[in-house]
């Protein structure tokens, strides 16, 4: 495992935590779901080990939303200010969607792959070569094998 640690915050500054190594995965998600929860155009995840995420302060409030699939989706707020943290599907409590607008450096962190692009803003343009795909996508295909390795390691 990589020793680089990726450090981020809410707004506040009430909970403040560090990713313990790069994720396996960042997805730039445009689906209408994603929108919605943010009030903006996507939503910037980075899939990671729960217990790679080190909180060194704060409380979370885990708020259930509704979801088109209708699969459980629970946001983790910071109690104070409300900021996302971060996301858990499908009741997976060992994998966790972080969001990468909340790290202190969120460009350190570029999306490997674009998702919903059927609902993804017009004014939106997405970079040359960068993988995107209408809808979801064949994780299979795309994630590099020790990502897969780590999936299949907190989905046992
Ligand atoms: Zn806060
Ligand atoms: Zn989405």
């Amino acid at each position: 495992m990589e020793t680089e640690t990726v450090p981020g915050r809410c707004a506040c500054g009430a909970v403040q935590y560090r990713l313990q190594s790069r994720p396996m995965f960042v997805h730039c998600c445009h689906c209408r779901d994603c929108q919605r929860q943010t009030g903006s155009a996507f939503v910037l995840n980075a899939l990671i080990e729960t217990d790679r995420i080190a909180q060194a302060s704060g409380e979370l409030d885990a708020i259930a939303v509704p979801t088109d699939s209708g699969r459980p989706h629970r946001i983790f707020r910071c109690t104070h200010c409300q900021t996302a943290l971060w996301s858990e599907y499908g009741g997976v409590a060992k994998l966790r969607f972080v969001r990468v607008g909340t790290l202190d450096e969120p460009a350190a962190l570029a999306p490997d792959v674009h998702i919903y692009t059927r609902s993804k803003l017009p004014w939106v343009s997405l970079p040359p070569g960068v993988s995107a795909f209408e809808a979801y996508y064949d994780s299979s295909k795309l994630w590099p094998p020790e990502s897969l390795a780590r999936r299949r390691a907190v989905m046992t």
